[in-house]
């Protein structure tokens, strides 16, 4: 049997982007050296706010024609406090690149990863598992994704346009409950969606909830609650363990997906899919990190662990199944490597840094093998 090659499109990006993604090839690498079934390539692609800054774009024609013509997309960080464009808003190429490959589920899994610390001192914390399902292709960035629907600006007052549409919503909510029944398949305590609205206040999200409802009615095998976003800021903080799936509106799961990271060892933890119909593009849940960039300090977790995601999706995309078991063995490696406690990351107050964690989890691919 002839191995499948999939094209990978690599945009390491802005600040701590390329120190990570050099950390996650290598794993990758480590990974996949006894492969027979598929390999990867990758291609290297420029991109982000440095890029914009020297030859004024932020994304080449390059590299949207490799995202365009790759299998899968893996991207850093992108974005520079200092580099704006003139209205004043950052250069975030990865807003675009949601709009033209019709990301919309943000897909970040909060998952307490044992020998890790939580900020939470009640030992349920060891059971937090969650996702959250970030709506990406509207909501309060749609005047962002779309300028020109934008009411102009003036001296005296800004607008940013929320749009929600009953396409939008519905297939962000068949997502969740998609996922929903994949989660109680392999955990019979899981199985129940969250929606995360402001349905008291704004008319856009009273429309959100009203066609949650309908689209829960199509899936009465799985549970569905609700929840307003400011009560769920709350709730996180209090019992973040009650929670499944939460599919939420643009802007409040950018929040709160960093307020759960928070919960399970910070931004370095926190893997994310942006995942449309045909495209998948797969990034850690964090920025560009300046303010450690170039020290060695990042840590590379989130972006192994979004590569692991982006492994599990090839494998159900392409009906494959050792792309879906490598994804299982990279996720044991990760835990593995933290299971002793001793691991810790600059975030938990530790010094390990981005070589020292990465080593750490080729070691335990290492002991895995040794063991098979
Ligand atoms: P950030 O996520 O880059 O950093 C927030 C804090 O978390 C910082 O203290 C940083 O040191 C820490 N941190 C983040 N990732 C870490 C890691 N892997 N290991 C250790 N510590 C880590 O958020 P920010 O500082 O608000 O934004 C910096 C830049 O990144 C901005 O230009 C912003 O627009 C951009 N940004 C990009 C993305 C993206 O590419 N998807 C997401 C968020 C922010």
């Amino acid at each position: 049997m002839s191995k499948q090659l999939f094209k990978i499109a690599v945009l390491p990006g802005d600040g701590i982007g390329s120190e990570i993604m050099r950390a996650c090839i290598d794993v990758l690498q480590r990974l996949l050296a006894d492969q027979a079934a598929f390999a990867l390539t990758y291609v290297d692609c420029p991109g982000g706010a440095q890029h914009y800054a020297d030859k004024g774009v932020a994304l080449p024609d390059s590299t949207l024609r490799h995202c365009e013509s790759a299998d899968a997309i893996l991207f850093g960080a992108m974005g520079l406090p200092h580099i704006r464009y003139p209205d004043g808003t950052e250069v975030n190429p990865q807003l675009g690149l949601r709009k033209d490959f019709d990301l919309y589920a943000g897909v970040r899994p909060i998952r307490s990863i044992p020998g890790v610390p939580s900020t939470l001192a009640d030992p349920r914390a060891a059971e937090i598992d969650l996702v959250l399902i970030r709506e990406q292709s509207e909501g309060l960035f749609y005047g962002r994704l779309y300028p020109e629907k934008q009411p102009p600006a003036n001296d005296d007052e800004a607008f940013d346009l929320g749009r929600i549409s009953r396409k939008g919503s519905e297939r962000l909510f068949d997502y969740a409950f998609r996922l929903a029944r994949q989660r109680r398949a392999a955990n019979p305590a899981k199985g129940r969606v969250t929606c995360v609205d402001k349905a008291n206040v704004l008319n856009s999200m009273a429309f959100f909830h009203q066609i949650y409802w309908q689209r829960a009615r199509l899936n009465p095998d799985i549970a569905a609650d609700h929840c307003y976003v400011d009560a769920m800021a709350l709730n996180l903080l209090k019992r973040p363990w009650d929670y499944d799936v939460l599919p939420t509106e643009n802007q409040f799961g950018d929040i709160l997906s960093d307020l759960a990271a928070g919960l399970v060892g910070g931004l370095g933890m926190s893997p994310s899919g942006d995942i449309g119909d045909r495209y998948g593009l797969f990034q850690p849940s964090h920025g560009s990190a300046p303010d450690i960039a170039g020290q060695g300090k990042a840590n590379p977790t989130a972006m192994i662990l979004s590569a692991a995601m982006m492994l599990e999706w090839l494998g159900e995309k392409h009906a494959l199944p050792e792309s879906t078991a490598a994804a299982a063995r990279l996720g044991r490696a990760v835990d593995a490597a933290f299971a002793t406690g001793r691991l810790r990351s600059v975030e938990m107050g530790g010094s390990d840094g981005t070589q020292r964690i990465a080593a750490a989890i080729c070691d335990a691919l290492a002991r895995q093998s040794v063991v098979a």
